[in-house]
């Protein structure tokens, strides 16, 4: 009887359940200090001035589909370890540029997953997930293969129901604000239904121009082309091309934007003069320049878009440093943005010289600097948003979206820039599922990082609780002007 009682033990599903001290240090004083910042801003409504959540959903208001069509085939994170681990992406119903078959059966796809979720132990996509299933889904077993078809039948039959409509999730999330992603070819209809729907969920978008504005980006000449039109601009010339960027920005803030976006290979930026700037805009329009002359380019671009934010208001932010699409075979078979983006190594110091000789001073600015190369927090960014009135920093970025991540940038950027050069947290996904879950790991990590200044006796509590409110909620509102 105990050998049964045993056996069946080993097989049952493990209990899936978070821990309410979850992430917090693991010094009994310093925990319970953790646990005491936590409890007040745990509930703080979720500011997310930085993603890329589709207005569509928020719009149309649809069922999100099936699961895999949620949780898998959209998230670069889990397709990128699974291939990681050679498993093919077409297994995953990851689509095929050349229209090839891929698997089509979400079942299935949700099914590979569940048999290789022990991929994801002690990373954050782990923590992500886990915070879904249980919380949004109210599942209580593990995910692995004996419980794939559980998983599968629990969630697909809950995205039918209509609390788990993209409207209902929203309010559920507490979500004061959403920013998403849009370029100025984007005809923004979706912001205009959701403005004229009457329903009270605030989602704004933000303007990323890196289509019209990176002559190495696909199909750069016809984007121009397209942008012009838009935009009602004769851009043959340099002065129309930023008139046309003056126009779109304006019909962006129509539409709520606060902020632009700029996702650089470099933070390189240019200061050339006028007839320079003209000549180089006309060999990036005839499809004629090279890639020094394309990196020029988006320079001289990074100190216009500066100029143009100091007139109108916009907060700028830059996203350097990632060097995309690094498998030529995946970006060949699958297009772009297929988990092969890699972080490269980001100077900084000398990069933002010529945008800082010219408006660092400017009380009208604010740029908004990330990176992926964490060797230039202290060296670097610390220093430069220690100075300048124009800089702050962005949260740790994509790779570096987690637990260690979030500590490192507190341990390296803090002593130099302080809490007040930083900007609160960012999502930053298209998971909208999970942005409850990110925006708590980053309260629990920032009240973790305060506990530790309390205990040591660096901070008094009462301030720690000040800042712990600033970091999840305040920093966001005021850097991003929502
Ligand atoms: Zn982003």
């Amino acid at each position: 009887m105990a050998e049964d009682t045993r056996l069946h033990a080993q097989k049952a599903p493990m209990k899936l359940s978070l821990h309410p001290d979850r992430l917090f240090p693991s010094e009994p004083p310093v925990r319970a200090i953790a646990r005491a910042l936590y409890q007040e801003v745990k509930d703080l409504p979720i500011v997310s001035p930085h993603g890329h959540t589709d207005p569509a959903w928020f719009a149309l208001n649809r069922s999100f589909g099936n699961p895999a069509e949620l949780l898998i085939i959209p998230d670069h994170y889990v397709f990128r370890m699974l291939y990681s681990q050679g498993i093919a992406l077409e297994s995953l119903g990851i689509e095929r540029s050349d229209g090839g078959a891929v698997e089509s059966d979400p079942r299935k796809i949700w099914r590979t997953f569940a048999q290789n979720y022990h991929l994801f132990r002690g990373t954050p996509s782990r923590l992500w997930h886990d915070w879904v299933y249980s919380e949004v889904f109210g599942i209580d077993r593990r995910l692995s293969a004996d419980t794939a078809d559980h998983y599968y039948d629990v969630i697909d039959e809950a995205l039918q129901k209509p609390e788990f409509l993209p409207r209902a999730l929203f309010d559920r999330f507490n979500i004061e604000v959403i920013a998403t992603t849009e370029s100025p070819l984007d005809t923004l209809e979706h912001h205009k239904t959701i403005r004229e729907s009457g329903w009270s969920g605030r989602v704004i978008t933000a303007y990323r121009p890196d289509p019209v504005v990176d002559p190495e980006y696909p199909g750069f000449a016809d984007n121009i082309a397209r942008f012009g039109e838009i935009a009602g601009e004769d851009v043959s010339t340099f002065a129309g091309y930023l008139r046309a960027h003056e126009t779109c920005r304006a019909l962006f803030r129509e539409a709520g934007a606060t902020s632009t976006d700029h996702g650089h290979p470099s933070a390189a930026t240019a200061d050339l003069s006028a007839a320079d700037a003209e000549t180089l805009y006309a060999k990036v329009r005839g499809g004629s320049c090279s890639s020094v002359e394309a990196e020029l380019f988006r320079a001289q671009m990074l100190t216009e878009m500066a100029r143009m934010s100091i007139d109108d208001g916009m907060v700028m932010q830059i996203h350097p440093g990632v060097f995309r699409n690094h498998n030529a075979g995946v970006l060949e078979r699958f297009g772009r943005d297929k988990g092969a983006d890699i972080p490269a190594a980001t100077d900084y110091v000398h990069a933002l010289k010529p945008l800082l000789d010219k408006y660092g001073m400017d009380p009208g600015l604010s740029l908004i600097l990330f990176t992926v190369d964490e060797t230039v927090y202290a060296r670097e960014l610390a220093p430069l948003a220690g100075h300048y009135p124009a800089l702050r920093l962005g949260p740790p970025w994509w790779f570096h979206d987690s637990p260690e991540g979030m500590r490192r940038f507190r341990e390296q950027a803090t002593e130099t820039a302080g809490f007040y050069n930083t900007v609160g947290f960012n999502d930053d996904t298209r998971a909208f599922l999970s942005i409850p879950a990110r925006h708590d790991v980053a309260r629990r990590m920032d009240c973790a990082f305060l506990a530790r200044l309390v205990a040591e006796h660096r901070l008094e509590e009462d301030e720690a609780h000040e800042v712990a409110r600033a970091l999840a909620y305040d920093l966001a509102k005021a850097a991003y002007k929502l």
